[in-house]
């Protein structure tokens, strides 16, 4: 990303990073910090949500969570609900699952249809129908990497749209498949077009830095959903494990074997695993990578001259490099 100095004063702490947005389809309005914890169940937990709702920030809370789990935490934390949004495939028995949770915590007002493949007619069906069934909630759907289907996911009733096949830090989708997309490009034109639309957009995947974070934005996401990034805490799933005296915690892809052993039992013959199975070191308590993130935002503000987060877009140039940052003491 390049920067246009600007010469306006602006102060770390007086940059907005809380964005209002009015969703086209569900006519509700969103106010926060729009950077989405991902629904993967190592990172999207309920412990999770508790601290970003402190932020402002939102959590897709995974999908393997039972509705008394969900009776429970709706009822110790309420305060969670605006900033939490249930995560369902496209199968029946995940939209009956979502269905329930939804009826028995009516404040949650957010559904994430989250499949590997946003490109088939089943998948955009299914979004017909949970907008037929749920008129005022607001939808997020993908994943997906272009401008066309990003209007025909909007135009079937989703409001944001999940752009990314590919980037993951645990994604092996290119390596297995061959099939994927940059994500910058990506996020430039799938931008575009929902914008045209009046649609919104979330750059999923890829970012492995603040920087990347900001370039996200910069390129035209209106929100950026982390995985690997909020990876390694104590809010995440799972426990500090130890190994050759380094504290680690595994983080694995959804579409891991680790993910279908413990979601399914079993890998089916017929499908690759698409996701790897990785040990992070234990990062600690979330608040401070929430904070590095923020700050990293804020900073990137005041270097293109944008008073709030919503103008970066308008203030990003980007240049190609070959090389992000000095590797000499690395
Ligand atoms: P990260 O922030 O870790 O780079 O990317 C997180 C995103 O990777 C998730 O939100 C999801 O879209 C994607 N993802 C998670 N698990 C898998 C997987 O097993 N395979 C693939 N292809 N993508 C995954």
């Amino acid at each position: 990303m390049v920067v246009c100095f600007e010469f306006l004063f602006l102060s770390l702490s007086s940059v907005d990073l809380k964005c209002s947005f009015t969703f086209r389809n569900s006519k509700q309005t969103y106010s926060g910090i729009p950077v989405i914890v991902s629904n993967m169940d190592t990172v999207g937990t309920f412990e999770m949500a508790v601290v970003m709702t402190q932020h402002a920030m939102f959590t897709a809370i995974h999908k393997h969570y039972t509705l008394e789990d969900w009776k429970l935490f709706a009822t110790n934390h309420p305060e969670c609900l605006e900033h939490v949004a249930v995560s369902s495939g496209s199968g029946q028995s995940d939209l009956e699952r979502m269905s329930s949770i939804l009826e028995a915590v009516p404040q949650i007002k957010y559904i994430c249809l989250d499949v590997a493949n946003g490109y088939s007619e089943h998948f955009v069906e299914f979004v017909k129908l949970v907008r037929a069934k749920f008129p005022e909630h607001t939808i997020m759907a993908g994943n997906v990497v272009t401008g066309e289907m990003v209007e025909e996911l909007i135009l079937s009733g989703a409001d944001i749209i999940k752009v990314g096949i590919g980037p993951g830090s645990v994604c092996t989708t290119r390596t297995k498949t061959g099939v994927g997309y940059p994500q910058l490009s990506a996020v430039i034109e799938c931008a575009d077009s929902a914008h045209g639309l009046k649609g919104h957009i979330i750059s999923d995947g890829g970012c492995t830095c603040p920087g990347d974070v900001a370039k996200a934005f910069g390129a035209g996401a209106d929100f950026v959903m982390l995985g690997g990034m909020f990876s390694g805490h104590t809010e995440c799933a799972g426990e500090v494990i130890e190994r050759n005296g380094q504290k680690v915690k595994l983080f694995y892809g959804m579409s891991s074997e680790t993910a279908m052993k413990k979601h399914s039992g079993r890998v089916a013959e017929y499908r690759a695993s698409e996701g790897k199975t990785v040990e992070v070191p234990f990062k600690g308590n979330v608040e401070n990578t929430i904070l590095d993130i923020l700050g990293g935002l804020r900073s990137t503000c005041t270097y293109v001259g944008a008073a709030k987060l919503k103008e970066l877009s308008r203030r990003t140039t980007f240049i190609r490099v070959t090389q992000q940052h000095n590797t000499v003491f690395s």
